[in-house]
């Protein structure tokens, strides 16, 4: 079983004017695209090569081939199905999962302050996380092209939100700015599959 790069629900140029439509292209045809192919070289041969990506990860600690480019391809696979554009009626939680975030967090404006201030402090490149633990939510980070389904300490329950905030994700648009590009962000993440991933950690 090799791995694809899977073909995203909308256009490059969708999430305009937040995330620009060149910064979505490279990102997707080249980033996402490298991952893929390295992962899928790295597990050529070898006993990751027939998993599912879920039980690569959980057990590719070690190598880190497999860990960089595992976590590469399934962190992208997750971050472009957690978007859509502005317009679709979809950015804004409502449901059980709003209200599991305003019992955690107080209000959804002080979750995404929570959330934000973890993807400012992640120093270089990583990822900040929303989780579920049976309904339970928490905030993490990690570095690099690590995720949740790693087991990382501190970092470990379901991910049912995820952004990217290495440079490649923002810096066209945003330069340095980290923190303009998650405001942004905000307008295309699609609650709607957010809530769905969040409803199938309470069942
Ligand atoms: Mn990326």
């Amino acid at each position: 079983m090799t791995f694809e790069l899977p073909t995203l629900d909308y256009s490059y140029d969708a999430l305009e004017p937040h995330l620009d439509s060149l910064t979505m292209e490279i990102h997707h045809s080249k980033h996402h695209a490298g991952y893929t192919s390295k992962l899928n070289a790295a597990i050529k041969g070898t006993e990751h090569e027939g998993r599912s990506i879920e039980e690569i990860l959980n057990k590719c600690a070690e190598n880190a081939a497999v860990r960089n480019n595992g976590g590469g391809y399934w962190n992208h696979c997750f971050f472009w199905e957690s978007m859509s554009p502005a317009d679709s009626g979809n950015s804004s939680p409502s449901g059980k999962l709003l209200a599991s975030i305003e019992a955690k967090f107080g209000s959804f404006d002080e979750f995404k302050a929570a959330f934000k201030a973890s993807a400012m402090t992640r120093f270089g490149s990583g990822w900040a996380w929303l989780c579920s633990n049976n309904g339970e939510l928490s905030i993490c980070s990690s570095p690099n092209q690590d995720n949740p389904l790693m087991n990382i300490e501190g970092c470990s329950d379901t991910p049912i939100l995820g952004i990217d905030v290495w440079e490649h994700a923002y810096y066209k648009k945003y330069g340095p700015g980290r923190g303009d590009y998650v405001d942004a962000w905000w307008n295309v993440v699609n609650w709607a599959v957010v809530e769905d991933r969040f409803n199938s950690t309470t069942q």
